[in-house]
């Protein structure tokens, strides 16, 4: 068993933490934020694979991650559930992909706003449930987590820890001194429950979603790339309007407006062994883009692997 330091509590830290402590290794997370203030709490989330790189890899660590996912819905307090995912085009045919007809996936009828989908049941992640129950389950395991640790270096990790792995998110364009990192710019209204039998979106521009929760429901959203964390009312205004249009009701009160940047990583998600500047082996796993929590298990298992010495 290794002494293991994990760099980052969001989904990916919380779940390479619970990977860890689980199998008996002694772990320990430093994050400079924790639940609300990280890019994770912002997310609704939907299992959806959505811009991150590279395709092939991403559908393997979404299906492997969608597998565990759907054992923690018959578990109460995750936050997870399962829901009709609706995916729609506005213009043309929207291809079924090959993951979702490994997933049973159904053709749509189409409407007057969209001129081709596909259903398919997925996972829904309520991010305001599960980075709790994720960071309970990390401690129930013994792991230890180190809220306001902010790291310059990959050295200022004690040398008691024999591994280090990076799961700092788009902290990694200072951390790891990478420039591949780019902030796609995410806003959701949160909006108060309201009746919603299934989850629709849209990734033709402009990006349309609505995603229902356990006590509220996620309307989304823009994509751009920009660091501007402030809300943008002309943002709220067009996230409304495309969801009402989708689907053809009024909507009810606004709860609040976030704004969180999605880790996007031009040449793809970064999960590789290197060796930090002291020699100490460091694992990488960042850059997940939009896909954060659609290939958390997968990464964090990949994660695994590489630590006992396996690609
Ligand atoms: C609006 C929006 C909607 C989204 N919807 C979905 C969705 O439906 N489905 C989906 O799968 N994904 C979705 N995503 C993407 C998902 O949220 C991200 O991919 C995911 O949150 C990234 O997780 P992470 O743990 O890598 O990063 P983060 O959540 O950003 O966590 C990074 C952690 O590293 C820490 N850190 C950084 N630098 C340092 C340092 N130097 N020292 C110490 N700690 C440090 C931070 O404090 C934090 O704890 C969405 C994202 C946004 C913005």
């Amino acid at each position: 068993m290794q002494r293991i330091a994990i760099i980052g509590a969001g989904v990916a830290g919380l779940t390479c933490g619970v990977t860890f402590a689980e199998r008996g290794h002694r772990t320990t997370i430093f994050a400079r934020e924790v639940g609300r203030q990280t890019t994770s709490s912002v997310a609704a989330a939907i299992w959806f694979p959505y811009d991150a790189e590279p395709a092939e890899r991403v559908i393997a660590w979404s299906l492997e991650s969608y597998r565990i996912l759907r054992e923690l819905v018959a578990i109460s307090g995750t936050g997870v559930s399962l829901v009709e995912l609706r995916c729609f085009a506005r213009a043309g045919e929207l291809p079924i992909p090959e993951w979702a007809h490994s997933l049973g996936a159904k053709r749509l009828h189409t409407n007057d706003v969209f001129t081709s989908g596909y259903k398919v049941e997925v996972p829904v992640i309520d991010t305001s449930i599960y980075l709790d129950y994720l960071t309970r389950r990390y401690s129930a395991a013994g792991g230890e987590l180190l809220h306001g640790a902010a790291l310059r270096d990959f050295a200022d990790v004690p040398a008691e820890f024999e591994v280090v792995v990076n799961c700092s998110g788009l902290g990694a364009r200072q951390l790891a001194g990478d420039a591949e990192l780019e902030p796609h710019r995410g806003q959701v209204v949160v909006v108060e429950k309201f009746a919603m039998p299934f989850a629709a979106v849209c990734d033709d521009p402009p990006l349309m979603y609505a995603i229902p929760r356990t006590n509220d429901c996620v309307l989304g959203g823009t994509n751009t790339i920009s660091d501007n964390c402030t809300p943008d009312p002309a943002d709220t205004e067009l996230i409304l309007r495309e969801v009402e249009l989708a689907l053809g009701c009024s909507l009810p009160p606004i709860r609040e407006v976030r704004v969180g940047l999605r880790p996007y990583r031009k040449s793809g998600i970064r999960l590789a062994r290197t060796s930090a500047a002291d020699h100490r082996p460091l694992i990488h796993n960042y850059g997940h883009g939009g896909s954060g929590f659609t290939v958390a298990w997968g990464c964090a298992g990949a994660v695994l692997a590489l630590l006992n010495g396996r690609d």
